[in-house]
């Protein structure tokens, strides 16, 4: 079938346009967080389709003031990392077709054009092959094993660019891909302070919660601040007064370990089904291992709604067994404490005298995946 640019950008129309002033790798360091040398774009208009998709050299953008994104946040965005295994020296991305899907679904739910799930890998792909020398430094410098676990993170975005103040879908819209080179995050455990939720909630029925747009995470920044004032990492976002539902623990799902009083284990978590959850890649990848690994007869796997006071509950009883963060950012974090009404509770850890936890074990397993230490279909590899 003939290439249709009302249904996608493609990655056979990609032009490379070599950035002439290469990032000079002297002092790996000073990269840190530092965006790398080029940029993806692809512009689309409702009447045209989309363009050729280019990487070009990093620049800033030549925005109308006008813009629709600037006044109605018609932006959406995804985030996933790159990894070099320095004893192969392939590059890694994982799953990058579940990144694909969402952000069509996240593009669809704030007016902004589709595309193909096969050509946006395609073109990550390609600019991961370009980018990825900020990963390892390929002989021109020895670097220090301690930055052996450093990311190349990948953030592709969508912006409405219609000049035109009257609130309508935008006409024109630009993809982009950007990566900026980050640390390890290394998984201490979180504290997670509980939110309270006649005060504020992150995403609620109907909402937009489900999709990764910039308009859910700007409301988060002046709770999350005041937050890490008292020494949490995150807030644990519960929804609803009544039932106190546990939600997401900011940029990343929610996960808890209990026994029930029959003495059955479970691993729980929020259901999608609300639409107030992101559908994480790591969250989907957790489950799924679980299911495939550790669910049996005494262990179930569950996706259901829980309320913050349930998780009191089975603290009061000795039956909280973990609780953890999964996402991106965070890898799989191990939770250590939760601020609920005015009081911290202990959540058991491994390093309590346990044996591994499940949190442990299950991210080992993504860390082989995502490391290419075994083969596995989630792993793509440049
Ligand atoms: N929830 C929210 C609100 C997030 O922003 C993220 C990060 N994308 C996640 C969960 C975790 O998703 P993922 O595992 O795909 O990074």
């Amino acid at each position: 079938p003939v290439a249709d640019s009302h249904v996608s950008f493609y990655a056979d129309d990609l032009t490379i346009s070599f950035n002439q002033n290469p990032t000079q790798f002297t002092d790996p360091r000073t990269l840190m967080m530092k965006m790398t040398d080029h940029m993806l774009q692809a512009n689309w208009n409702v009447k045209t389709g989309w363009s050729a998709p280019a990487i070009i050299p990093y620049a800033p953008l030549p925005l109308d003031p006008a813009c629709s994104v600037l006044h109605y946040g018609t932006e959406c965005f995804e985030g996933l990392k790159a990894w070099r295994n320095k004893k192969t020296g392939k590059v890694h991305i994982f799953r990058p077709d579940l990144n694909a899907r969402r952000m069509n679904k996240s593009c669809d739910r704030i007016a902004l054009p589709s595309f193909s799930d096969e050509e946006f890998v395609k073109l990550l792909l390609k600019f991961v092959q370009i980018e990825k020398r900020f990963l390892a430094w390929e002989g021109e410098v020895e670097m220090a094993d301690e930055d052996d676990h450093d990311f190349l993170y990948l953030r592709p975005i969508m912006i409405g660019t219609t000049p035109q103040l009257g609130v309508a879908t935008p006409s024109d819209a630009m993809f982009l891909i950007i990566a900026s080179r980050i640390p390890a995050y290394n998984s201490k455990p979180l504290r997670l302070l509980a939110s309270s939720p006649e005060q504020a909630v992150r995403a609620w029925p109907g909402g937009f919660g489900a999709a990764k747009v910039g308009g859910n995470y700007g409301p988060t920044m002046r709770p999350m601040s005041a937050a890490a004032k008292h020494g949490y990492d995150q807030i644990l976002w519960l929804f609803d007064p009544e039932r106190r539902l546990v939600t997401e623990a900011g940029a990343a799902n929610f996960f808890v370990v209990w026994s029930t009083p029959a003495g059955k284990t479970e691993i729980v978590t929020a259901p999608l089904s609300n639409g107030t959850i992101l559908d994480g890649v790591t969250r989907r990848s957790v489950l799924e291992l679980a299911r495939e690994r550790l669910a049996c007869e005494s262990l179930e796997v569950i996706e259901r709604d829980f309320g913050i006071d349930e998780v009191v509950k089975a603290h009061e009883e000795g039956r909280l067994i973990e609780a953890f963060a999964c996402g991106t950012a965070f890898f799989v974090a191990p939770v250590a404490e939760l601020g609920v009404d005015g009081r911290d509770i202990k959540v058991p850890l491994e390093s309590n005298g346990k044996s591994k936890s499940y949190a442990q074990t299950i991210k080992k397993w993504l860390t082989e995946i995502f490391t290419g230490e075994v083969e596995h279909r989630w792993a793509a590899e440049i």
